[in-house]
C-alpha cells in the first residue's frame, strides 16, 4: 500500500562484524574504513547489490545466507536504541518506503516505480529466499530455483517480458523428474525403474499427481480463494494428512522411495512430515511440481536481478540493503520509520 513516510536514518552508526556497535561514524568514512564489501550509495542503487552474487570467482564455497549479522540488533531493539540515546527524529519524507527486498519488494518497486520508492534491505543482497550466486560464471539458486511456466497471457508472462528476459529460461517437463535416493541417482523416477515391484503403485500416483494439472482431471487445489466450492473441496482434502491421502488413493501402503520422496519433499516446503501436513496443501504444492516449469540460470534470483535494468530509466530509484526497518508507527503525516544501516 502506497504510503507516505519519513525516514530516521541512523547511519551515523555502523557495525563492525563481531564488535558490535561503534556510534557517530559518518557514514562514508565508514565504508571505506570497513572496506570489505562496497555498500552502495541510495544513487548508485540496485545494480551493486544485484540477488546473485558474482564475486565469489574460483572459490568452491557454497556461501548461503548470512543470518547473524542483523540479528544482534533486532533480537535486542530496545538496548540497542538505548545505546544510541533514544530514538532519532526523523530525517527525511519519502512517498514510499518498502520494507524488505525480496521477491515481493522488488516487484512491488518496479510495479510502483513511478514513486521512486526506498527498498529497506537487511541483508548485505537483495533477493530475500530468491538469491544465487555464481562460481566460475556458473549461476545457480541458493532458494527459489524455478517458476511453473507462466502463460503466455498472464501478467507474470508480461513482467518478464517487460524485463526482457522472457527467453532466457529453460523449460523443463515435471513428467522427466531425476531424483537422489540416499545418495544415488534415479533417473526418471515415476516409471518406477528404482522399484520394479512397485511400478503399478508409482503409475497411479503419478497418474493422480498428474490428473490436477490436466485439463478436465481433478480440481486443482488453490488457495486462498473465495469460490465457496473451491473451499468447500479443500476443506475436504483438509480433513486427511497428505500421506494417508495417497495410500487411500493407490490403495496400498507407498513403497520406501516414494515415501523418502515425499518425506524430502514436506520438509523441505512445510518443514514437517507428510503425515503432518494436509492433503490440500501437499497436492497444492506437489502436483505443481508436475507442470512445466521456467528455470533460469542462477533460478528465480535472474529474475529479481532483471529489475535494475527494467529500472534504468530512472534514475532517482534509491535502494539500500543492510537496512533493517526497526519500527514503523503511523501518524498523521503518514507513516514513520525508522530503520539501522550497518557496514561491516
Ligand atoms: C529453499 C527455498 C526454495 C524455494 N523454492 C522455490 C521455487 O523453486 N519456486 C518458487 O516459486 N518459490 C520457491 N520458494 C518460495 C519463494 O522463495 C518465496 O515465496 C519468495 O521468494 C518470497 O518472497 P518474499 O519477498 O515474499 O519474501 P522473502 O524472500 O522472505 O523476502 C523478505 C525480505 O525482507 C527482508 N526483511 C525481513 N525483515 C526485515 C526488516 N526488519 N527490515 C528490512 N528488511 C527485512 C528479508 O531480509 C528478505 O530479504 C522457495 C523458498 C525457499 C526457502
Amino acid at each position: 500500500m502506497p504510503v507516505s513516510a519519513c525516514l530516521v536514518d541512523s547511519t551515523a552508526l555502523f557495525r563492525l562484524k563481531g564488535l558490535g556497535l561503534i556510534p557517530l561514524m559518518p557514514l562514508l568514512p565508514a565504508c571505506q574504513w570497513a572496506g570489505k564489501e562496497l555498500l552502495p550509495s541510495e544513487s548508485e542503487g540496485f545494480s551493486m547489490i544485484s540477488p546473485i552474487e558474482r564475486t565469489i570467482n574460483d572459490h568452491s564455497l557454497f556461501t548461503g545466507d548470512d543470518f547473524s549479522r542483523p540479528h544482534q540488533i533486532l533480537w535486542h531493539k530496545n538496548a540497542y536504541i538505548e545505546s544510541i540515546g533514544g530514538w532519532p527524529k526523523p530525517t527525511r519524507k519519502e512517498d514510499l518506503v518498502i520494507i524488505g527486498g525480496g521477491m515481493s519488494g522488488l516487484m512491488s518497486a518496479y510495479l510502483l516505480r513511478d514513486k521512486k520508492p526506498v527498498i529497506l534491505e537487511q541483508a548485505s543482497r537483495f533477493g530475500g529466499n530468491a538469491k544465487g550466486e555464481a562460481w566460475n560464471g556458473l549461476q545457480y539458486s541458493i532458494g527459489a530455483a524455478y517458476l511453473i511456466k507462466p502463460e503466455q497471457d498472464s501478467g507474470l508472462y508480461k513482467l518478464l517480458k517487460d524485463l526482457g528476459i522472457s527467453h532466457d529460461w529453460t523449460i523443463k517437463s515435471g513428467s522427466e523428474s531425476n531424483v537422489v535416493i540416499n545418495g544415488k541417482l534415479i533417473e526418471n523416477f515415476w516409471s518406477g525403474n528404482s522399484e520394479p515391484n512397485h511400478q503399478a503403485t508409482y503409475k497411479r500416483l503419478y497418474d493422480y499427481f498428474m490428473s490436477f494439472i490436466t485439463e478436465g482431471g481433478n480440481t486443482f487445489p488453490d488457495y486462498p480463494t473465495q469460490d465457496a466450492a473451491l473451499r468447500r473441496y479443500i476443506n475436504k482434502l483438509d480433513q486427511e494428512d497428505f500421506y494417508s491421502h495417497l495410500e487411500r488413493i493407490v490403495g496400498t501402503a507407498l513403497p520406501s522411495h516414494l515415501t523418502t520422496l515425499l518425506e524430502h519433499y514436506c520438509y523441505s516446503s512445510f518443514a514437517g512430515s507428510s503425515k503432518e501436513i494436509s492433503a490440500a496443501a501437499g497436492i497444492n504444492f506437489f502436483a505443481a511440481e508436475f507442470s512445466d516449469v521456467a528455470v533460469f540460470p542462477g533460478g528465480n534470483s535472474y529474475c529479481l536481478s532483471g529489475f535494475p535494468q527494467g529500472l534504468s530509466g530512472n534514475t532517482g530509484y534509491p535502494s539500500r540493503s543492510s537496512s533493517a526497518l526497526l519500527k514503523s508507527s503511523t501518524a498523521l503525516a503518514g507513516v514513520c520509520t525508522a530503520y539501522f544501516f550497518y557496514a561491516f
